[in-house]
């Protein structure tokens, strides 16, 4: 339930489709995923083919489903959306790619977590467009094969790292999103403003921007929370003071950083000196798990800077220290 959570939740949703842009210019930033892309699309128009299939990489809310909507919108074509988890049997698959019309983008959300089964199924859809399936038991089964229209293929992952590497291998083209800047979220949140109809400061845009983790998704959030605040205490605009009482209200500070930020970071530098701490040692004094720290809480950490990696375990930076305003203990 964390506000500066990158993971959509069931509040998210119905205002995160009011604000998704449909078309590659209105798409803020990530300008080298969108040169590639722009010029993929146009050869595939001019071409009169199918997009070659998409990978899209990178941490939650950057704007992975967004974007596989706009190349299916610039491609003129409808967008099929489903998750790796989803696609429990190859009769699942079978249905949604029977289903589809020549050049239709199918877009496979999670695809690191497609059952390895189905990932066999999907390679000669991929490559030849065709399905082989297997229908019936024991003797009685046998394998047919049924053609497909071409199709583009959009899969995303938070971890490419997990793919297999014969699934990796079938995709033309690979795209990285990665966290955006101060100033394409200070866009983002001006344009979401203007689609729900609220004045905005550039100032006060820009100190949401700074505080949403380089994430479309957190910034559209907290724009939210600050628009319901600035109604509420002020007169429904949005000024730079009135956005910083919010966002000290919803406990998210300059850097983007919450309570469970803090925790962690205080107990690396209160209990275990700075570190380096064993990631197992460190869940245990914050009483969370591994795997949560992990995924969740240290990757925007590192990503800023306060956390290192090292082969001894975590260690807090000085700017960690110089953050929470202790002294940093100078290395003799
Ligand atoms: P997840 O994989 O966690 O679902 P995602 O990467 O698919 O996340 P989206 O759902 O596409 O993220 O984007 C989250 C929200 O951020 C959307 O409402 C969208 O409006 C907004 N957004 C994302 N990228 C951009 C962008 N480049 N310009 C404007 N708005 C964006």
């Amino acid at each position: 339930d964390r506000i500066i959570s990158s993971e959509v939740n069931e509040y998210d949703e119905q205002f995160e489709l009011s604000l998704r842009p449909s078309k590659i210019s209105q798409y803020i930033g990530q300008q080298k995923v969108k040169d590639n892309l722009t010029i993929f699309i146009e050869a595939a128009k001019l071409r009169q083919e199918s997009l070659d299939h998409v990978l899209l990489y990178g941490p939650p809310g950057l704007g992975k489903t967004t974007l596989a909507a706009i190349i299916a919108n610039e491609m003129d074509v409808n967008i099929r959306l489903t998750s790796g988890p989803a696609i429990e049997r190859p009769g699942d698959l079978a249905a949604i790619v029977s289903s589809l019309q020549p050049g239709d983008v199918l877009f496979i959300d999670e695809i690191h977590r497609l059952p390895r089964a189905i990932e066999e199924v999907l390679y000669p859809a991929m490559e030849d467009f065709c399905l082989d399936i297997v229908v019936g038991k024991g003797p009685e089964a046998r394998s047919i094969r049924l053609d497909l229209p071409p199709f583009t293929l959009v899969g995303a992952t938070t971890r490419a790292g997990s793919l297999s590497a014969p699934l990796r291998d079938r995709f033309g083209v690979l795209l990285r999103l990665e966290y955006y800047d101060e100033n394409a979220l200070t866009e983002i949140v001006i344009r979401s403003s203007k689609l729900f109809d609220v004045e905005i400061d550039h100032l006060a845009a820009r100190e949401i921007a700074k505080r949403s983790r380089g994430t479309p998704r957190i910034a559209n959030r907290l724009l939210k929370r600050v628009r319901d605040y600035a109604q509420v205490i002020g007169d429904g605009s949005i000024t730079l003071a009135l956005a910083n009482q919010a966002l000290e209200l919803l406990q998210v500070d300059p850097q983007g950083l919450d309570h469970i930020d803090h925790k962690l970071m205080i107990s690396m530098i209160e209990s275990f000196r700075g570190g380096p701490v064993g990631l197992d040692t460190l869940a245990a004094s914050i009483g969370e798990e591994r795997i949560t720290i992990e995924d969740v809480y240290e990757p925007y950490l590192l990503q800023i800077g306060f956390i290192q990696r090292t082969p001894r375990g975590r260690v807090a930076t000085k700017i960690a220290y110089e953050h929470f305003g202790y002294t940093y203990p100078e290395q003799t």
